[in-house]
């Protein structure tokens, strides 16, 4: 391994802790960072501190936000009895950018993976469950990916829910198999929100 000095090698440790970064990449962001204007290089890490200090999650939807409840659990206009699961708050920014849903939205923040030792419990569903009771739920739209995991969470949530009597609906298969909800374009998630079935 190349020795770098400690300041520069710290920060190339730093930046390999980012997912998708190996060292190759972290030391050509780390260059580019060394050659950044001071202002620069200060805005970045300023924004890192911002993010870590000022964001929370909500107490309703556990999406992140800056105020709590987040804007969007505050806006009245919006169906207070469609919830909709999702795995990441990426997805609900993708599924806002779609402009198919118009309810309230739950963040489970991963899926089951039994392997990794993720259960229910990570997952937060008794407070998914205590929602949808005491907020009248008459639908929940459950749209974790369409991946081998996002696809069992469904099936899991769709079990767990089913006792409350609540309608249950998954996205058409418009979605790519696969595929992250984060990456897709908003007509996509549009026709694939627009043609849910039940589940
Ligand atoms: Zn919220």
């Amino acid at each position: 391994m190349k020795s770098y000095p400690g300041a520069l090698q710290g920060l190339v440790e730093q930046l390999m802790k980012l997912p998708g970064i190996g060292r190759k990449t972290a030391a050509r962001l780390a260059f580019h960072m060394v050659r950044m204007p001071g202002e620069d290089a200060e805005k970045l890490a300023a924004a890192i501190i911002n993010v870590k200090n000022r964001l929370a999650l909500c107490s309703f939807c556990q999406n992140l936000t800056e105020s709590d409840p987040c804007p969007l659990c505050r806006d009245t206009s919006r169906d207070a009895h469609q919830l909709c699961v999702v795995e990441y708050p990426a997805d609900v920014a993708s599924i806002e950018n779609s402009g198919a849903f118009k309810g309230r939205y739950f963040v489970l923040h991963g899926t089951l993976a039994p392997m990794q030792g993720l259960g229910p419990d990570d997952l937060r569903l008794e407070k998914l469950r205590r929602i949808v009771v005491e907020q009248k739920i008459s639908e929940v739209v459950i749209a974790t990916n369409p991946t081998v995991e996002g696809n069992a969470t469904a099936l899991f949530l769709s079990r767990f829910l089913q006792p409350l009597g609540v309608h249950l609906s998954r996205p058409a298969c418009g979605l790519p198999v696969g595929a992250d909800l984060e990456y897709m374009d908003p007509v996509t998630i549009r026709k694939s929100l627009d043609g849910r079935g039940p589940l």
